[in-house]
């Protein structure tokens, strides 16, 4: 396309019949000034997804199979233990489907999701945040039980990686068809992304190295502690190696039985720590120099991305993987340092002209 010729749109060639018909279908995109020369970086944009993140696949997933199932019955209420983005897709879901839903979260996870989630019809109940994960993944399962409610059990239904196995995974072998892809690159909070990526890639793109990372300070793949679990493969204790780190959605405090798989079956090449603060940085970098706002886990696989672009070899593709919007993250570090008033460029700029000036404090 030249700078002569106008952008034209043509619809999407068809009508929704529900909001849930929207989730899915990103657009891996192209990263133009940030990438290094000589590879090609892209993103894959989860916040395109109506709910603004990645986790509007599962828990579309997790409603729908349990309705196949029989297992959740009409009008019945829908409880979770969330860090947010999975709490906001349920809502979006159950409130389209008519479902009451009840979301469990520690005090410490952003103020947006609590709000967004309440605005989206859920009830929100907090816990504490020095009982960390654990502490609202109990608290889930005491209220399903004490009122009769389906537990949704997004760390340990087969619902979840399912459905990155159908979906997100598809539409990478589709949009990389007959190209290179030598690298995908992502974290993990279930596991559910990279176990849906590894299925499918380990068949069908046997060459593209599956990179999976962790916060710096909670290692808990790298720390080669295993997992002690009870009923049904939920984690029966916090893992030692766990410390809070502010890559929200990232590494709870055990190592999820979806992602276990992962593990048990070699599905990922290379495991790289990431600091919390260079997540920040990049997911900054990625609004600022490219337009792309995403949120602290997005910048963070983005880091390790930029860390295997500079010392791959000419023509590598690489993809990171964004699983949701910077919006998310407004009261975090992620945009401490963005300020609300005029900095003294901006006050400078209002004075290079007479008018509509604010007056000053
Ligand atoms: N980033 C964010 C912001 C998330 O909310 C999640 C999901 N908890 C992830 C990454 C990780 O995705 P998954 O659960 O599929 O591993």
């Amino acid at each position: 396309m030249t700078a002569e010729t106008i952008r034209r749109t043509q619809g999407r060639g068809r009508l929704f019949n529900s909001i849930l018909d929207t989730v899915g279908d990103t657009p891996v995109i192209r990263i133009n000034n940030l990438a290094p020369e000589g590879v090609r970086l892209y993103v894959k944009a989860e916040f395109f997804n109506p709910a603004a993140s990645v986790k509007d696949r599962l828990a579309l997933n997790i409603i729908e199979a349990a309705e196949r199932a029989g297992t959740l019955k009409p009008g019945q209420t829908v409880v979770e233990a969330t860090s947010g983005n999975t709490g906001i897709g349920l809502a979006m879901v159950c409130a389209q489907k008519g479902y009451p839903l009840v979301v469990t979260m520690a005090d410490s996870f952003s103020v947006e999701r609590r709000r967004l989630m309440r605005m989206l019809g859920a009830k929100v109940v907090l816990t504490p945040r020095a009982e960390k994960g654990m502490g609202m993944y109990k608290k889930a399962v005491e209220l399903a039980e004490k009122h009769g409610w389906f537990l949704a059990r997004q760390f340990e239904t087969s619902a979840n990686a399912d459905i990155h196995e159908a979906t997100t995974a598809r539409e990478i072998i589709n949009d990389f068809a007959g190209d290179r892809l030598d690298y995908v690159v992502t974290g993990f909070g279930t596991g559910g992304t990279v176990a849906g990526l590894a299925r499918v890639l380990r068949k069908e793109r046997p060459e593209t190295k599956i990179v999976l990372s962790e916060p710096e300070n909670a290692a808990l793949i790298a720390s080669g502690v295993a997992q002690k679990r009870g009923a049904e493969g939920a984690p029966a204790a916090s893992h030692p190696a766990f410390e809070p780190h502010p890559i929200q959605g990232w590494t709870p405090d055990f190592i999820p039985l979806v992602l276990q798989e992962v593990l048990d079956s070699g599905g990922y090449d290379g495991l790289r720590p990431v600091a919390g603060a260079e997540g920040i940085a990049w997911a900054q970098k990625l609004a600022a120099r490219e337009g792309i706002l995403t949120g602290i886990s997005g910048g963070s696989s983005f880091a390790i991305a930029m860390q295997i672009a500079e010392r791959a070899e000419a023509g590598a593709v690489i993809l990171a993987m964004l699983p949701d919007t910077g919006e998310r993250y407004l009261s975090t570090p992620l945009f401490a340092d963005i300020p609300e008033e005029m900095d003294d460029e901006e006050r400078a700029l209002s004075e290079s002209t007479p008018g509509y000036r604010m007056a000053a404090e």
